[in-house]
């Protein structure tokens, strides 16, 4: 039943629901509250503790209007053992004011403080009687997040209903008895029931520390959703087909070509995609590995022997610096081994454009690079094999996925490319099984021989003119260096602003330095001639925005200068750091802030200082941000969710993985249906994939 269907809820009313991804009644009733006020006892004054709300009753000594600025109403009670306490009122009207007759009683309910006269509490909940005593709550009172326009005691009442209907229809069992009985749970309703009106009784202390049982059980019920879609997910890709690719000559080619042989664990990790590609499933990898550890060339060695089989590749990247600059990576690697490559970016000009898709289309490009140009409709491939995305946590599940309708072809039916993704955000291996539940993943995790690890300095913004001065000195000597003006607000306009006057300054100051500058607002065919005269040393200093933050690869860039940097995320910092220190010269960052700075942001910075394992920073960012932040939207493998957390959770996610394995042996579509049904709802999209 849909919201609307409760007594009250119109369309207008219905909308604001559905901002908080309400649409269904049964949504209202896994809509939990975040706190519960205790109606259910009157606290003695003399017990009360400031800082708690408490619920009290007590007798009318006299009220006060004080007048001022801001007149308040003081309503002044004394309780049966002479204990004073005050009501103090901001906002009020006359009426209300009429209410608090000298010698009636009131209860009241808020948080006690300490005011300028005693006690008080400001703007209580209250009830004045003169007789009999309003009855106390007999269950706790749950106080629900919500949203601006719809009121607290709305949302309690529309859940009052939903919980009412609940009573009378209770939700069918998902969970198998035994398990619950294992983990001594509570079945769905009295989960349910508990959180929205525990009783006296609950232990509330339990609640609020998320370990109550009844939250457990759906927290466990929630990941073993979420684990089950992402395997289904994973079922549905093994059924289908992928071309066998065997041992490519021309990737043994390259690898003979190369100034360098492959690390153990490039070796590896390629040896693990060759296995891959021979299967007749579409492989499912994602490589993770730290920045400068090598994954363009696993991929080079991948697209090769796709190629070699008479197959398509497509390589993503999420940005146009990136797309571009894989293209020359790829066009350095591959035009000598003779095989023809299309670039796509979503500025080109249309007859460039038509050229290129008429080279995908016909077959006659074996890899197509691009960002996500390549997912628009207008892209039809003749023969697509495999699909690299570089940096994938910036791509939806939904994006990755509506790639296969792009391997479509009429030869086999249920025909799916094979796909690799890589990553230079190191995951800690639970949140990866919720995050990438459904891909295998390889680690590179070694860095190519004779890397120094980079120098970080920590200095703040008195020492600008210090560090402009070394700057200037270094890059006189032959150094290459970035300067990176991070974001300094949501806009990308400011951004670059924010970029140009550091450009300006600095072209202003050393006439006789080269200096380029990059941002997103520049077209894509100037980004790409600056970056090349930077690769080219043409420039020695190049001031840019985030833009740079992925991939860049300018080896004799040693020396880097972030500002701000008290603004940006550990991994953030992590990536863009990832831009020096890879070639065989000593490289140094120093990151510049803003005083003051708080003890956590000097402690974060700290990090940066004393490490340069991606794995350390990507842990350290994750407490301090949570996986949100860090993963972006893959972080639940497409799924929002709802209750659980999958930091604070991360104990159930192994047992939520087994019984999800489980209950897909046990093949009981039902019971799978229902849970997609409960968690999910019509948001899945997967359907299509
Ligand atoms: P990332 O993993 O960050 O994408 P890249 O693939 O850009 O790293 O590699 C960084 C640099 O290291 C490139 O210049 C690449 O050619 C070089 N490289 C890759 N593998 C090796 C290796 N085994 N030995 C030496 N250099 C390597
Ligand atoms: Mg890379």
């Amino acid at each position: 039943m849909q919201v609307t269907g409760l007594k009250g809820v119109g369309d207008k009313q219905a909308e604001k629901l559905a901002k908080l991804g309400l649409n269904k009644v049964q949504d209202l009733l896994f809509h939990l509250p975040h706190r519960y006020q205790d109606k259910t006892k009157i606290t003695p004054l003399d017990q009360a503790i400031i800082g708690q709300e408490v619920l009290i009753e007590a007798t009318i000594r006299q009220q006060r209007l004080t007048q001022g600025r801001r007149p308040t109403l003081l309503v002044e009670l004394e309780d049966a053992l002479g204990h004073h306490v005050g009501l103090r009122f901001f906002h009020f009207q006359a009426s209300q004011a009429r209410q608090f007759k000298r010698g009636e009683q009131v209860r009241a309910y808020g948080e006690l403080r300490s005011g300028l006269n005693g006690f008080e509490i400001v703007h209580p909940q209250y009830k004045v009687f003169s007789s009999a005593p309003p009855p106390l709550d007999d269950t706790l009172t749950p106080v629900y997040p919500t949203t601006e326009g719809l009121g607290q005691l709305t949302l309690v009442k529309l859940i009052k209903q939903a919980i009412a209907l609940l009573k009378q229809y209770p939700l069918e069992e998902g969970l198998n008895q035994a398990w619950l009985r294992t983990w001594q749970l509570p079945d769905i309703n009295q989960a349910l029931l508990t959180l929205h009106q525990p009783q006296p009784s609950d232990d509330l202390a339990q609640i609020k520390r998320f370990e109550h049982p009844a939250q457990a059980r759906l927290v466990f019920e929630e990941l073993i959703t979420q684990q089950l879609t992402l395997k289904l997910m994973r079922q549905q890709q093994v059924k289908r087909y992928a071309p066998q690719l065997a041992a490519s000559r021309t990737a043994n080619a390259l690898l003979a070509s190369l100034p360098f042989e492959l690390t153990q664990a490039q070796q590896r990790v390629w040896q693990e995609i060759i296995a891959d590609l021979k299967q007749t499933q579409p492989m499912q990898r994602l490589v993770q590995g730290d920045v400068g550890s090598g994954k363009t060339i696993i991929a080079a060695l991948a697209a090769l022997q796709a190629a070699d089989a008479g197959y398509q590749v497509a390589i993503m990247a999420p940005t146009e610096i990136l797309a571009e600059q894989h293209r020359n990576h790829f066009a350095e690697w591959l035009d000598p081994l003779g095989i023809e490559m299309a670039w796509l970016n979503g500025r080109l000009k249309a007859a460039e454009k038509r050229d290129m898709l008429a080279k995908i289309s016909s077959g006659e490009a074996k890899i197509a690079v691009g960002t996500h140009a390549l997912f628009q409709d207008a892209v039809t491939f003749e023969r697509l094999g495999l699909v690299i995305i570089d940096e994938q946590h910036r791509f939806g599940v939904h994006q990755r996925l509506s790639l296969n309708q792009k391997a479509h072809t009429d030869e086999i039916e249920n025909f799916a490319p094979h796909q690799l993704t890589m990553t230079a955000t190191p995951i800690p291996r639970t949140l990866a099984m919720t995050a990438y539940g459904d891909l295998d993943i390889s680690v590179i995790d070694e860095l190519p021989p004779g890397r120094l690890p980079v120098d970080t300095a920590v200095l703040g913004n008195q020492k600008r003119h210090e560090v402009m001065a070394h700057l200037y000195h270094a890059c006189k000597t032959g150094v290459q260096a970035y300067w990176v003006c991070p974001l300094i607000d949501e806009s990308e306009l400011l951004d670059a602003q924010a970029a140009q006057t550091t450009f300006d300054e600095f072209r202003q100051l050393w006439p006789d330095m080269r200096v380029g500058l990059v941002h997103g607002r520049l077209k894509a065919a100037e980004k790409e001639l600056i970056m090349q005269q930077f690769k080219a040393h043409e420039l020695d200093l190049l001031v840019a925005t985030t833009v740079i933050e992925v991939g860049v690869n300018v080896p004799n860039a040693s020396l880097m200068i972030i500002e701000n940097a008290e603004r940006l995320g550990l991994s953030q910092l992590h990536q863009l750091r990832g831009r020096v220190g890879r070639g065989a010269k000593k490289s140094h960052c120093v990151l510049l802030y803003q005083p003051p700075l708080s003890a956590t942001a000097k402690a974060r910075l700290q990090i940066m200082r004393e490490t340069n394992d991606g794995f350390v920073i990507a842990e350290e960012d994750l407490r301090i941000r949570g996986p949100g932040e860090v993963l972006g939207t893959r972080q639940t493998g497409g799924m929002t969710l709802r209750i659980a957390d999958i930091q604070r959770d991360q104990a159930w996610i192994e047992p939520a993985q087994d019984y999800a394995t489980q209950l897909l042996e046990q093949a009981s579509p039902g019971l799978v249906a229902l849970l997609q049904q409960r968690w999910i709802g019509e948001k899945l999209e997967y359907k299509h994939a």
